[in-house]
């Protein structure tokens, strides 16, 4: 924190009141998507943090820790596995259901993708109550890779989604106010 790069990553996000449901503020990364500046400094904060720390596995959770997570895999020179909703992978599949601040759904990931002892970093735009994080250290875990943090653009401190992760750190860049 005191990085003069998370005022402007900040200041990216776009917040669209009741989007889906009313009730929701819903935290918009695209708009950060469109600044290149801002989108690259978010990459590159995920990148020197994870660098040097042995990660091979960065997971990313469908669909907004897609747009961050293949970058960050690159640069780390990491493998990028992708954790999709239920029925989207093809492959032989595990899968870990949970809850969402605004639904239900299942997490699956291919069979095969991580191997046992492989160092995973999960990467997603938000963590909320920590349901969907949660399930993503579940199907890592039980294909026996170890989850190192769990990295979000946005977290909402509120909920207290860290309480969810079972000890693994999460690491957030802001917080709405
Ligand atoms: P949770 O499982 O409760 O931590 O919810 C996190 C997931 O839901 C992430 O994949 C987010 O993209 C999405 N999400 C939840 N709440 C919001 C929000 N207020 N704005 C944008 N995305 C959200």
């Amino acid at each position: 924190k005191g990085d003069p790069r998370l005022q402007a990553i900040s200041d990216a996000i776009r917040v669209i009141p009741h989007f889906p449901k009313p009730g929701i503020m819903f935290q918009d990364i695209t708009t950060l998507l469109l600044n290149h500046k801002v989108f690259k400094d978010t990459v590159d904060i995920f990148v020197d943090r994870y660098k040097d720390m042995g990660i091979s596995v960065v997971a990313g959770i469908e669909a907004r820790g897609f747009m961050f997570g293949p970058s960050i895999a690159l640069a780390i020179g990491a493998k990028f596995v992708p954790l999709r909703k239920r029925g989207k992978l093809p492959g032989k599949v595990v899968c870990e259901a949970y809850e969402l601040e605004y639904g239900k759904d299942c997490l699956e990931m291919h069979v095969g993708a991580v191997e046992k002892g492989e160092k995973a970093v999960v990467v997603d735009d938000l963590v909320a109550t920590g349901g969907t994080l949660r399930a993503a250290i579940k199907l890592l875990e039980c294909m026996g890779a170890e989850v190192v943090e769990c990295a979000c653009v946005i977290g909402l401190p509120e909920l207290k989604g860290q309480n969810r992760l079972n000890g693994t750190p999460l690491y957030v860049l802001v917080e709405p106010t």
